[in-house]
């Protein structure tokens, strides 16, 4: 077990379970107002260490095919996106290290008529939610997007989507966390929690630690230990790929999707393409990691050189596979109902977008701060 504070601490007021994106940011604002806070991570591939970077706002197509029995929720919901990546905005100024975050844009692609009134649809609905997507026919995409394919008949174009290096973001974020007194347990899984009068004991490889309050934060590791206390957060493991291209000359500057076919598409400060967008991987067996198919790589770069043309003359650098955390559409957020103090922050789908601001909105709520959104429809009781 590697661990980068005092050892010998025990007990704390707040442990969180889970050192992602969401868990980190959370132990970093909690330990911020003065708190002794431990996290604990056992390093498994998850999202945050996988992600593709992609700062997403617009309603992703994927899960409304996925499901469409929570549509309604998800779109009172929307409003969530831009608030997070205002977010992000102010949280990288207090970072150390720049962590390429640019807010070019987002444009969501269509092939054919039928897509792209549907797209003028989704627009419709976002607009209603504070997200200023609109519609641009060919020739104006070409303006705005030279470097896409003339096949293309247009575009959802949304100026708040953006990009951001993961790599350099989860090194800083988790450098302020230890700035602020978190003591990190990394490569240390937690077994279980178990209540006790005034807190909780944290069942860890590394023996018991105590604490008043516990977040899960774990992503779909949340499910089993809230299992074990009789609490079900429906998370599945959802295994994705991802490919990075060799770095090139300038080419895109906005985050590129598709509206009806899988695929995100950037280019990063460094050069490096960076393509995904929900090609599936093979899940490991048992805890072991997710692994590349090879009909994804294929596939996910095809559709990449069909949508830009240029990308299609980069050489493949790496490929690789993440775990998603797939909920129903929308964030676990709260307190489990009678437990005394053990929290749920788990992020809708788009995490990587919304892991900071679902720390802070968990934060506030254990800190008895006012909300800065509603938080009725993220409550763990749904399930
Ligand atoms: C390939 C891929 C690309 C993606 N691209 C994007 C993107 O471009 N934009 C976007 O917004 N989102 C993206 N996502 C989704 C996003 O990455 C996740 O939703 C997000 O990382 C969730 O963050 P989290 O901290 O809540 O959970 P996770 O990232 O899953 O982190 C949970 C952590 O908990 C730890 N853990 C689990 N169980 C235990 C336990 N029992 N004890 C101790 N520790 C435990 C794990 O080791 C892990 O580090 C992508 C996901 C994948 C897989």
């Amino acid at each position: 077990m590697a661990t980068t504070a005092d050892n010998d601490r025990r007990r704390f007021d707040v442990i969180v379970v889970g050192g992602g994106i969401t868990g980190m940011c959370l132990s970093w604002f909690l330990a911020d107002e003065g708190l002794s806070i431990a996290c604990i991570d056992h390093g498994r591939d998850s999202g945050t260490t996988a992600n593709a970077g992609s700062m997403h706002v617009q309603m992703q197509s994927r899960l409304v095919r996925l499901f469409p029995e929570r549509l309604p929720a998800y779109k009172r919901t929307l409003s969530l996106y831009p608030l997070a990546v205002e977010f992000w905005n102010d949280l990288v100024q207090e970072l150390d290290e720049d962590v390429e975050l640019v807010f070019a844009g987002g444009l969501m692609v269509a092939e054919d008529a039928e897509n792209l009134e549907s797209l003028a649809r989704k627009c419709a609905i976002e607009n209603e939610h504070g997200i200023t997507s609109r519609v641009v026919e060919r020739d104006e995409l070409l303006e705005i997007a030279p470097y896409l394919s003339e096949r293309l008949l247009g575009a959802a174009y949304c100026e708040q989507e953006g990009k951001i290096n993961p790599l350099k973001a989860n090194r800083a974020i988790e450098q302020k966390a230890l700035s602020k007194g978190v003591t990190l347990l990394r490569e240390s899984a937690v077994d279980a929690v178990e209540p006790r009068s005034g807190g909780f004991d944290v069942m860890t490889q590394a023996g018991r630690l105590e604490a008043d309050r516990v977040v899960l934060a774990a992503g779909v590791g949340s499910t089993p230990l809230a299992r074990k206390l009789g609490y079900t957060i429906p998370a599945r493991a959802e295994p994705l790929h991802m490919n990075i291209t060799e770095p090139a000359e300038p080419i895109m500057r906005h985050l590129v999707q598709h509206g009806s076919r899988p695929i995100t598409l950037k280019q990063l400060g460094t050069g490096h393409v960076v393509v995904g967008g929900g090609w599936p991987a093979a899940p490991g067996e048992r805890e072991a990691p997710p692994t590349v198919l090879s009909e994804s790589v294929v596939g996910n770069l095809r559709l990449a050189a069909e949508i830009a043309p240029r990308v299609g003359g980069l050489r493949l650098l790496r490929t690789w596979a993440g775990v998603n955390p797939l909920v129903d559409l929308l964030s676990v957020l709260g307190e489990l109902p009678g437990s005394g103090g053990l929290f749920v922050a788990v992020p809708g789908d788009c995490g990587y977008t919304l892991g900071p601001i679902c720390a802070r909105l968990v934060a506030d709520l254990m800190l008895d701060r006012p909300s800065r959104y509603p938080l009725e429809a993220f409550a763990p009781q749904r399930f």
